[in-house]
This record gives structure tokens, sequence and C-alpha cells, in this order.
């Protein structure tokens, strides 16, 4: 078995997914799992949707009412003249989630998510489903939720291994051809849940992983893994083979073309993973297997834009010592912010963290109580892996001010102001 994987920008309109078709037919489709995302832009619509809904809003039914007639209208486009189209099964599908919005009592924000950002994906897969059987390409559409079993923390869900395994064997056999959901899986009660944000290329892994594939191969719109992201930088270069390990270090470090979770389950199966353009189906692309280091040799550059570094100090001028930076640590967990880059001196302590789920008002205050906190919102962090003088000298000389600087052997990291 080999796993494909197309992301939202590889199934964003007809046009893209008729190139599908063209990619499975170059490459031979049996055997085959196909992992997809929602359309586009679908999840980020989703996410204004459940958020208006939240707060009690008035125009979460419109914003439902356009994803629903931008995917029909993408039906019309692609099943012009058959009778066999998913036109009735998004009917369905959004009709199914208009139900839930009325008959929900939860007030629970991340459970309401998960049973709502979800439709993305069983839409697309839909209508994707039903344009390969009209090209040909005899397909099982897979209700992922079936197989790939979660706790129940909505909207990160952590994955039941055991569970999943014995269900995903049990759901592939004797099929060849498959089509199926990322992101989304379900908990024991059987309601949604999903692996986080991109976390398509993760649901892949898993598939990859349990059935022990020849390889998983994630489709994009980029030539494969660059050593700078082409929308930040101007010059950019592929990265012909890289490592388990340095995969994993570039992911960790924020470089956004691969989940960092995808590459743990691949690495202990030493499944190679293929990132190639769905542009050039040909393209040699990125190979990720084990040993190679990084071919070529070069700088690589990740951005993460929308930081926040907080500095403390103890309210009497005491030393940062271990009580403290163990409380530090457990509110960063306790508000799940992501710690980004530390350093630490006597009587201070600098942290550089994304709050990725809005938490930092919180934070601060619970950590006003041991803490004078100064807080800059709006960083940036700028890593560099392998750098070398002139990859530093361009960060310095860029005009943006330097608030924290630190280098271990391999990797420099910068936290900057834009002014
Ligand atoms: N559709 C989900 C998202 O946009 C998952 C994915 O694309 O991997 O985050
Ligand atoms: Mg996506």
């Amino acid at each position: 078995m080999k796993v494909f994987k197309f992301g939202g920008a590889s199934v964003k309109d007809s046009k893209s997914i008729k190139n599908i078709t063209r990619i499975l037919k170059l490459t031979g489709y049996n055997d085959t799992i196909i992992v997809l995302s929602a359309m586009g832009k679908t999840t980020n619509a989703l996410e204004f949707l459940v958020k208006d809904y939240m707060q009690g809003g008035s125009s979460y039914m419109d914003i439902l009412n356009k994803i629903k007639e931008d995917h029909l209208k993408i039906i019309n486009d692609l099943f012009k003249k058959t009778k066999k189209s998913p036109y009735n099964d998004i009917v369905e599908l959004t009709n199914e989630l208009n139900n839930f919005l009325k008959i929900n009592k939860s007030t629970d924000h991340s459970f309401i998510y998960d049973q709502v950002v979800c439709f993305g994906e069983l839409i697309s897969t839909k209508i994707i489903s039903f344009y390969l059987e009209l090209e040909g390409i005899k397909n099982y559409w897979l209700d992922v939720r079936k197989c790939i079993k979660t706790d129940s923390y909505f909207r990160n869900a952590a994955l039941n291994w055991n569970e999943t395994g014995k269900l995903v064997k049990k759901e592939i056999k004797n099929k060849s051809t498959i089509i199926t959901q990322g992101f989304i899986a379900s908990d024991s009660k059987g309601y949604s849940t999903t692996l986080g944000r991109e976390g398509s290329d993760y649901t892949a892994a898993i598939f990859a992983f349990i059935l022990n594939s020849s390889s998983l191969t994630i489709w994009k719109d980029v030539p494969g893994v660059l050593n700078a992201d082409p929308r930040y930088f101007n010059t950019t270069q592929l990265l012909k083979n890289i490592s388990y390990r340095e995969a994993i270090e570039l992911a960790y470090y924020g470089a956004s073309v691969i989940h960092p979770k995808t590459l743990q389950p691949l690495q202990q199966k030493r499944i190679p993973l293929f990132v190639k353009s769905f542009e050039n189906p040909k393209g040699n692309g990125t190979k990720v297997y084990e040993g190679s280091k990084l071919n070529p040799l070069i700088p690589c550059f990740i951005l993460k834009k929308n930081q926040t570094l907080l500095e403390l100090s103890t309210l009497d001028f005491s030393f940062i010592v271990e009580e403290n930076i163990s409380q530090i640590f457990s509110l960063m967990d306790k508000y799940k912010v992501r710690v980004e880059m530390i350093q630490n001196s006597a009587i201070s302590f600098a942290v550089c963290i994304n709050d990725r789920y809005g938490k930092l008002k919180d934070l601060v205050l619970e950590l006003n109580l041991k803490f004078k906190v100064e807080v800059k919102e709006n960083v940036l962090l700028h890593t560099i892996r392998h750098f070398d003088n002139s990859s530093i000298k361009e960060i310095k000389e860029s005009g943006k001010k330097i608030l924290l600087e630190q280098r271990t052997y391999k990797t420099a990291q910068f936290v900057l102001s834009e002014n």
C-alpha cells in the first residue's frame, strides 16, 4: 500500500481536482490510500462560522450558505452533464451541519469546533470521490471517523493507536483505492474530534504506519521542501534529501511544509516520505528518509510571525531559580501556549511564546501574581538551521530590532520587532 495526501491548495477548485486525476493516472492508484484536506480555505471559513455561532452572532448561517454555494459551484463545473453527481450528498451534509447548530446545547467551544469543522473534509472527499469515479477511477469513500480513534481532547485530540490499528486494518481490507479525510477523527462516544490544524499530514502518516506502507507522498503547491518559505523569502532552494531527524528539527522550529507529528511514525518504520509538486508531478521533489543528511547542506530559514515575547522578573528582585522556572512552565502548559525559545539570567527570564488559543491575557494575569511581566506582542521569531556568516549578517542588517538572540551549534534564533 502507498499513501498519498493532497492538502487544501491541491483541492481548492475544479481545475486542481482535475489535476489530481491526472496525477493518479500517472502514478497508478491501485493499493493506494488518498488522504484529503478540506478545499482551499474551507477550514478557516468554518472556524469563522464557529466563532460567530459561539458569540451568538447573526452571520454564521451566511457563512454556512456561502460554503455550501462554493462547493455546489465546483460540483457544477465538474459534473456538468452527468446524472451521477455528489449534489445530494453535499446538500445532505450541509443540512446535517445546520441541524447540529440548531439542536446543540453545549457551550464547549472546542467540542462545537470539532463537530463543525469536520464537514470541510467530509464534503471535499465526497466531491473528489465522485469525480474520480466519473473519470474511471473506481474508489471507496471511507468516513475516517470509523477507524481513526482518539481521546476527547477536542481540537487537538491524541490518537488511540491500539484501537485505530485494529479498525484501520478492518476498514481497509480488500479495498484497492480509498478516498478518505485527513485531520478528523472520533472519540470513544462517536463524537468528531480533530488532530490540530494542518493535521492531514499526520492522518496520512498514521495510515502509513499501521499498514506498513511502502511510502507516503505529500502533494503540495511547492516543488518540495524548500530551505525557506517562498511567501516570505525571495530566493529559495529545494532540499533534495533530508534525514528524518533533520526534518523533525525543521518542523519543530516551525517549517510549515510538514506537520511535526507526521515524522515520528514514519521514522519508526523507516517509511520514506516524498514531498512533491502537484503542478510538476514528475519532478524529484524532496525525499525524507533514514540516514541521508541535508542535501544540499545550506542554511534553512524559518520565520514565525505573531509571536509574543514575555520578560519576567521576580517582584522582589530575587534570583530566578528552579522553583520559579517550574511555575512558569506549568502555567505555559495550563494555557497551552507553545514555548518557542527561552533565555534566563539571574533576575530575568525571557520567553518567546506562540499564543495558539488566545490565552495570553489570562496567562499574564496569573504570572503577574508572582512576577513583573513585560509583554511584547507581534514579534517575529527567525530561526536559521545550519547558519553561516552571511545569513546572520542579513538579519543584523535587516533594519529590524533584535530583542533576543541565541545560538547553538547548528541553530541560530532571533526574536525581532518590526521597528
Ligand atoms: N483542513 C485542515 C486545516 O486546514 C487540515 C489540513 O489541511 O491538514 O487545518
Ligand atoms: Mg489545509
